[in-house]
């Protein structure tokens, strides 16, 4: 994001469907996933170094990575301090957050769909970072993601969220603004800033979106410290 990438000590970025997917749970080729997220570490000029995953299982779990790990399964963001760790997910419309203190010199990744962001995964990694590495200079960045005119919601699911994020849609939906709830609960949680792309997956080509084609693609998002 334009607003995180002049910061010296912080590497990240976003994968296009240019680069291939880099999802492996859903993949029928695995060597072309591997092979795209080696590219996609090129890319980063992370060249040859390790991938460590956010297993993503939808919950508010955080965990602290010292050092690279193939995937931390439990969980759904990881906070780490150390160069060399180099912080990964996958995605087709759940939102990637990244986080940034540069006065710590502490970085995140968060995986936020709708149950994470209920259950509060941005506000809970942002208070890890003050606990574990006492950082009080936090960034945030959300990145691409279905946005609030996109993504449709059942009646089930909209009653778990705070009315400023629903909006009525059509033949009895809802229509839910994960951005919009996450940036609150990063400011609620004491961000210094909270910056979003505001790129929607399923209206931009340019990201795989689960909404517009559920085959399986992803879209990953790196962060690491230089
Ligand atoms: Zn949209």
């Amino acid at each position: 994001m334009p607003e995180l990438a002049d910061e010296p000590g912080l590497v990240h970025g976003f994968s296009t469907v240019a680069i291939g997917s880099v999802g492996l749970k859903h993949a029928t080729d695995r060597s072309a996933v591997l092979a795209s997220r080696q590219a996609f570490l090129r890319v980063m000029g992370l060249d040859g170094q390790a991938l460590t995953a956010v297993g993503a299982v939808h919950g508010a779990g955080v965990a602290r990575v010292d050092e690279p790990v193939d995937s931390v399964d439990d969980v759904d963001a990881l906070v780490t301090d150390q160069p060399g760790v180099v912080l990964f997910a996958t995605y087709a419309d759940c939102y990637p957050i990244v986080l940034w203190d540069p006065v710590a010199h502490v970085a995140g990744l968060v995986h936020a769909g709708w149950r994470g962001t209920q259950a509060g995964v941005a506000r809970r990694a942002v208070g890890f970072m003050r606990d574990e590495f006492g950082c009080s200079y936090i960034l945030a960045g959300i990145g691409p993601g279905i946005c609030g005119r996109c993504y449709e919601v059942g009646e089930e699911v909209a009653v778990q969220f705070d009315a400023r994020f629903v909006n009525p849609g059509q033949r009895g939906k809802w229509l839910l603004d994960l951005a919009a709830a996450n940036a609150a609960q990063l400011e609620e949680a004491g961000a210094k800033a909270v910056y979003e792309t505001a790129m929607c997956t399923k209206e931009s080509y340019l990201f795989p979106s689960h909404r517009r084609h559920p085959d399986g693609t992803r879209f990953g998002a790196i962060v690491a410290l230089r």
